[in-house]
C-alpha cells in the first residue's frame, strides 16, 4: 500500500512537470510531500514506472538520466545549456507503416541552440556549435 502510494507521488511528479528531472530533482519535490523517503526509493518506484511503460527514461549523452512522461512529443535538446524542451508534433507526418513493418513508436530529438542561450550570446560563439 505504501509502496504504490510512493509510486503514485513520483508518477504525479514526473505527469505534472516540463523540465524532464533527474531521479535527484524527483527526489526533491518528492520530499515536499513525503519528507522520509530515501533517493534509492525514488530510483526503484522511476524504474517500476520505466519498466510499466507509465513514465519513459530519457538518454541524452553527457547528461544525467531524466525522466518524462509517456505522451508523445519530441524533443529540442539544446547544445549548450542542456536544457530539454517538449515540442509539438506537427512538422512530420508520422506514418503508421513504413515498408511493411508496423510503426509502434518514434522518438525525434531535434539538437541546437535554445531561444535562451542565442540571446545570451549575440555575437559570441558558443561552445559546440562549430564543427557539429
Ligand atoms: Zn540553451
Ligand atoms: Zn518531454
Amino acid at each position: 500500500m505504501r509502496n504504490t502510494k510512493q509510486r503514485k507521488i513520483v508518477l504525479d511528479i514526473i505527469n505534472n512537470s516540463y523540465s524532464h528531472p533527474t531521479a535527484y530533482q524527483v527526489h526533491q519535490e518528492c520530499i515536499k510531500v513525503m519528507p522520509n523517503i530515501s533517493l534509492g526509493t525514488v530510483y526503484r518506484n522511476l524504474n517500476t514506472l520505466v519498466s510499466l511503460g507509465e513514465i519513459q527514461r530519457l538518454d541524452i549523452p553527457n547528461q544525467m538520466t531524466r525522466y518524462d512522461k509517456v505522451l508523445s512529443h519530441d524533443h529540442f535538446i539544446c547544445i549548450n545549456c542542456g536544457n530539454v524542451y517538449d515540442l509539438k508534433r506537427s512538422d512530420i507526418t508520422y506514418k503508421d507503416m513504413i515498408d511493411g513493418n508496423k510503426v509502434l513508436s518514434c522518438k525525434i530529438n531535434y539538437e541546437g541552440v535554445c531561444g535562451g542561450c542565442l540571446n545570451k550570446s549575440e555575437g559570441d560563439d558558443i561552445n559546440g556549435i562549430k564543427g557539429k
